[in-house]
C-alpha cells in the first residue's frame, strides 16, 4: 500500500499496487511481511502532519514477520527466523547522541516506514543490528502492537520515573496505554485513567485501572507520575493540576497541540514535563523481555493489508478497541 501524495485519510492515499521486491544490503536481512500494526503516526504520515521525507513511500513500522533473505555478513539470523521490525530502522552510531546512549536522538536516524519503506507490503529490509527476537508466547498478530505502542510505551513509563506501587495516570486510552496499564498493574502501581471515551474508560478499568475518569475529573489521590498518549496539549494544565510535588508528567505523543500558558504554580514543586521521542534497541530488548514474562496481552482489530485506508479511518476516529493490525500473509 504506497503513498504518493499526502492528504486526507478519507480520501483513502494509500494505493495497492506492485513495487519490485528489495534486495536486501550488506549487513540487512529482508522479512517477508506477516502482520503490520498501525500507529498513529501512520496516520500522520499519510496525512502529511509530518514533513515529507520518501516519496512515494509505503508506511508500516510494526512489522512481524520472517526472515527470508540475508545481506552479505549477517550472521546473527538465519532464514525462517521469526523478527519484528520497529520505527528505528538504523542510526549512524557515531554521533553525540549515540555516544551517550540516547540512539533514539540520532542526528542520522532514519525510521521505517518514513525515511524508507515499511510494513504495508508484502517484504521490507532493515539492518538486522536492528530485528527484534519475538518471545514465542505471543502470535504475530499479538506481538505486532508491542513494536511501537509497546516500545514507546515502555520508555515513557521508564522516564516516568513510576515506582512500584505508586500513583500512575495515563491520559488517553489507545494502543500504548493499554499495554502501559498491564505493565503498571504487574509492578502494583495504582492506575487512574482519563479519557473522554465511555468504551476506553471501561477497557480500562476490565485490565484493572483503579479510577477512570475526564482530564477535568479529579482522581481520588494525586499522582506521583502520569503520561500523555492524548495529543490534546490543553490537557497538560489539567494533568499538572492533580501531579503531586516532584512529579514527572511524560508526553509521548509524536504531535500535539499547543500547549496554553501555564501559571508558574502548576510547575512550581519540582515537577517535571517532558517529551519521550522515538526509543532505543535497549528499550526495545528490555520490553519484549518483559512483556513475554508478564505476559502482556494485547487486543488486536485484524484488517486485510488492502484495507488500510478504512482501517486508519477507524484509528483517526477511535474507534479501534486495542490496536489494529493488517495482515499481509497468514501466519506459517
Ligand atoms: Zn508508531
Ligand atoms: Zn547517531
Amino acid at each position: 500500500m504506497v503513498l504518493d501524495k499526502a492528504v486526507a485519510v478519507e480520501q483513502s492515499p494509500l494505493v495497492l499496487r506492485d513495487v519490485a521486491t528489495p534486495l536486501p544490503q550488506p549487513g540487512e536481512v529482508r522479512v517477508r511481511v506477516h502482520v503490520c500494526g498501525l500507529c498513529h503516526t501512520d496516520l500522520h504520515t499519510v496525512e502529511g502532519d509530518l514533513a515529507p521525507h520518501k516519496r512515494p513511500v509505503i508506511p508500516g513500522h510494526q512489522i512481524v514477520g520472517v526472515v527470508d533473505a540475508l545481506g552479505s555478513g549477517v550472521t546473527n539470523y538465519k532464514e525462517g527466523d521469526r523478527v519484528g521490525i520497529a520505527w528505528l530502522h538504523s542510526t549512524d552510531g557515531s554521533c553525540e547522541y549515540c555516544g551517550r546512549g540516547l540512539e533514539n536522538l540520532c542526528l542520522n536516524g532514519r525510521f521505517t516506514g518514513y525515511d524508507v519503506d515499511g510494513g504495508y507490503a508484502e517484504y521490507s529490509v532493515v539492518p538486522a543490528e536492528f530485528c527484534y527476537s519475538i518471545p514465542d508466547v505471543f502470535s504475530d498478530e499479538h506481538a505486532a502492537p508491542l513494536l511501537c505502542a509497546g516500545i514507546i510505551g515502555y520508555r515513557s513509563y521508564r522516564l516516568a520515573g513510576i515506582r512500584p506501587g505508586e500513583n500512575l495516570g495515563l491520559y488517553g486510552f489507545g494502543a500504548s496505554a493499554h499495554l502501559v496499564i498491564q505493565l503498571a498493574r504487574y509492578q502494583k502501581c495504582n492506575v487512574f485513567v482519563f479519557t473522554r471515551s465511555e468504551a476506553h474508560r471501561a477497557h480500562a478499568r476490565e485490565l484493572g485501572a483503579a479510577w477512570t475518569g475526564r482530564a477535568e475529573d479529579t482522581p481520588p489521590e494525586p499522582l506521583h507520575a502520569a503520561i500523555f498518549f492524548a495529543p490534546a496539549g490543553s490537557l497538560v494544565r489539567e494533568a499538572l493540576r492533580v501531579l503531586r510535588k516532584g512529579g514527572t508528567l511524560a508526553l509521548a505523543g509524536i504531535t500535539m497541540s499547543q500547549i496554553p500558558v501555564l501559571n508558574y504554580e502548576l510547575l512550581y514543586h519540582e515537577k517535571i514535563v517532558r517529551s519521550v521521542a522515538n526509543a532505543t534497541r535497549q528499550d526495545g530488548r528490555e520490553f519484549l523481555q518483559l512483556a513475554g514474562q508478564v505476559p502482556l496481552r494485547t487486543e488486536v482489530e485484524l484488517f486485510d493489508l488492502a484495507e488500510a485506508n478504512q482501517a486508519l479511518q477507524k484509528l483517526k476516529k477511535s474507534e479501534i478497541r486495542g490496536a489494529g493490525v493488517l495482515r499481509v500473509r497468514p501466519a506459517l
